[in-house]
């Protein structure tokens, strides 16, 4: 890649990697990762050093040989050995913590329910057993189209427990994605509810389930339903329809025994976020993953058992799954699981359930943390957040102004931040720095963990030159990494897998940079890259520069047809965008990247369109600046803004 007027600085103008900022002494000593030497350790030992993560784990039958790498890239880890993802998240804890909560749930009319990992043992075998009954059968797919309620867990683990792979589906997503994902999944069954609150009003997912059923050509055998609403919402049910309650009710106090599964089996299949395409269907095998997730879960996100820890991300997307489900249990924490939106009843809720859960690991979204701060520090500032013991971001590039905002006001200036870099199909984390070891840098990612051989290359599969840009690689294979796609093997190998003279490659899709001491700056995608007066510029670094103007608050750059410069503009509630900010916007620009960069045009918008996962989708915006059809939108959370922001660019 060759590019202009980026030379490896910051966004705000200073050489890339002047701000060191060493992990708090409090913090380090007692992390679970404390040790510098882990780096040299699996440097020096390979794929066997993984065994430390598979270790975490119980294991039905032991493994024996770690990495199968005979028939790339479709490596196997730990093979040979057998294990139940359930029985490591809920049985294997039963002995010393019974009577710990597992999950304390807040429903958005603020019900309260609390699991604790006896609980969580009842439900998850009665549901188990009550899934068999309906006919589930190890290897069956079973979907899940719920909510964040604390049956969407249970039924994860529930299908865990007896070998069926769960296929979660986001319960934002409409009746057609539903219906593509129970065909991509080949499932027969599916577990929804009747509904869930939006704000004040009951809203029928039961009908959008109907929906799906109707366009999917699979056909369900049997529906399980979940009684959100109660008499909110009369939902009539179908023979081959069944009350989730009824369903409990009928097994409970039955157990059903783990199945042992193989390392490489299916654990679940999970969808991209469909930020640059067509979403992919990523498939987890169950040993690798989970030894991945548990890993980092312990390492980077330092989280123990005594910990009161919340991932706010939704479950119905990876980090759900990694660090809001199978993470935290398999660790045998303490979990928050919220229903509600972060500004209901006010904004200040996220800080309300802080202080009052007492929460120490925080784990959110750089989308997330901008709505935080464009609302205002004051709400959290008004509440008491000093449990907070460290903070993580994952999705997208965390500019340094948001990195300092968040470790200010929710970190109380002292946290450490992890920001946490992988994907779909990594599985777990993959870049990031560990806590307790590791010093950060406020916007850039930080090394590979210890074990990920990750790269940034030119064209030629070469490593830059520090500060240069370039692709993001990994150059071996990692325990979480995908096992394949449900579009198949092909597309597996030409969507990610590149042979070279040294091996096989695995291509993120992102564009970075790396700096002397091997912290990574991710750049976007390789896609997002705009050609623009014969320079090529990347959208995460212009967006950095462009929110450091006072009172901005999110932007999105893309080219347009006649190779200019398009920034989409969003600025705190209380400030009124005028000439003076655009002078401003440009000048941050020209500042931080050259005068070349200075926008041709800017369009303040009171949003963003973002997908269902929270990311700014730029290739819309590019579509809207190009005066193109729109692509897919099928992953968009506020198609409402489309409109909007088409008038607004029409208007100038
Ligand atoms: P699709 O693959 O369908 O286009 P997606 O890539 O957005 O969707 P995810 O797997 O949810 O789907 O997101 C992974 C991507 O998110 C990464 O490739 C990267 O671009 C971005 N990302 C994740 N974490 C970070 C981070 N800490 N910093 C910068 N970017 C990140
Ligand atoms: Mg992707």
């Amino acid at each position: 890649m060759d590019y202009a007027g980026v030379d490896g600085r910051r966004a705000d103008g200073t050489a890339a990697g002047d701000e060191v900022v060493e992990p708090p002494a409090a913090f380090s000593d007692r992390a679970v990762a404390s040790d510098p030497e882990i780096y040299e350790a699996f440097a020096e030992e390979g794929p066997e050093a993984w065994r430390r993560a598979a270790d975490l784990l119980d294991w039905e039958r032991p493994y024996e040989t770690v990495l199968d790498d005979e028939n790339p890239p479709f490596y196997q880890w730990f093979p040979d050995g057998r294990l139940n993802a359930a029985a490591n998240c809920v049985d294997r804890h039963l002995d010393e913590r019974r009577n710990q909560l597992a999950i304390r749930w807040f429903g958005k009319r603020g019900e309260r329910r609390s699991y604790t990992y006896l609980d969580l043992h009842r439900e998850v075998n009665a549901l188990a057993a009550g899934l068999r009954d309906l006919g589930v059968e190890e290897d069956d797919v079973v979907t899940l189209y719920l909510p964040m309620v604390p049956e969407l867990p249970i039924a994860m683990l529930a299908c865990a427990r007896i070998g069926a792979p769960h296929n979660v589906v986001f319960a934002g997503l409409s009746a057609e994605a539903l219906a593509t994902r129970i065909d991509a999944a080949d499932s027969e069954y599916l577990v929804t509810c009747d509904g869930y609150y939006r704000r004040e009003d009951a809203f029928n997912q039961k009908s959008k389930a109907d929906n799906a059923r109707l366009r999917a050509e699979a056909d369900l055998s049997a529906t399980v339903v979940v009684d959100r609403l109660g008499d909110a919402l009369d939902v009539p049910l179908g023979d081959d329809e069944h009350e989730y309650e009824a369903v409990v009710a009928a097994h409970d106090g039955e157990t059903v025994e783990p199945v042992a599964r193989d390392a490489t089996d299916l654990l679940f299949v999970m969808y991209t976020s469909g930020t640059t395409g067509r979403p992919k269907g990523v498939e987890h095998a169950t040993g690798g993953y989970l030894a991945h997730v548990a890993w980092t879960t312990r390492n980077v996100l330092d989280v123990r058992p005594d910990d009161t820890y919340w991932c706010a991300a939704d479950i119905g997307w990876i980090t759900g799954h990694s660090y809001g489900v199978y993470g935290p249990l398999s660790v045998g924490t303490t979990s928050v699981l919220y229903e509600g939106s972060p500004d209901y009843p006010d904004r200040d809720r996220v800080w309300d359930l802080i202080e009052r859960n007492a929460v120490s690991v925080f784990y959110t979204s750089p989308t997330a943390i901008r709505s935080f701060m464009k609302w205002g520090a004051e709400y959290p500032d008004a509440h008491d957040l000093s449990s907070i013991r460290l903070l993580g971001t994952v999705g997208e590039s965390i500019t340094s102004k948001a990195w300092r905002w968040y470790r200010e006001h929710v970190g109380g200036g002292e946290a450490p931040i992890v920001d946490t870099w992988w994907q779909t199909e990594t599985g777990a984390i993959s870049l990031a720095t560990l806590p307790g070891v590791t010093p950060m840098k406020p916007g850039k990612v930080g090394p590979p963990l210890p074990g990920i051989d990750a790269r940034v290359v030119d064209e030629d599969g070469e490593p830059v030159e520090p500060g240069e840009p370039g692709y993001l690689t990994i150059a071996a294979p990692w325990p979480g990494m995908l096992r394949g796609l449900r579009e198949g093997d092909e597309r597996y190998r030409r969507e990610y897998w590149l042979e070279g003279e040294d091996g096989w490659r695995y291509r993120t899709g992102d564009g970075a940079t790396v700096d002397g001491d091997g912290y990574v700056t991710i750049l976007g995608r390789v896609d997002d890259v705009i050609n623009v007066r014969t320079h090529r510029f990347n959208t995460a670094e212009l967006e950095s520069a462009i929110v450091e103007a006072d009172g901005v608050t999110e932007a999105a750059v893309v080219g347009d047809d006649d190779g200019r410069i398009v920034a989409y503009v969003t600025t705190r509630g209380d400030v009124d965008p005028d000439e003076s900010l655009r002078e401003a916007i440009g000048e941050r620009l020209a500042h931080a990247v050259g005068d070349v960069a200075r926008p041709d045009r800017i369009v303040f918008t009171p949003d963003l369109p973002k997908t269902r996962s929270g990311k700014i989708m730029r290739r819309l915006l590019e579509d809207i600046a190009r005066g193109d059809e729109f692509g897919d939108v099928s992953a968009l959370r506020n198609p409402e803004v489309v409109g909007e922001i088409e008038s607004a660019v029409r208007k100038k």
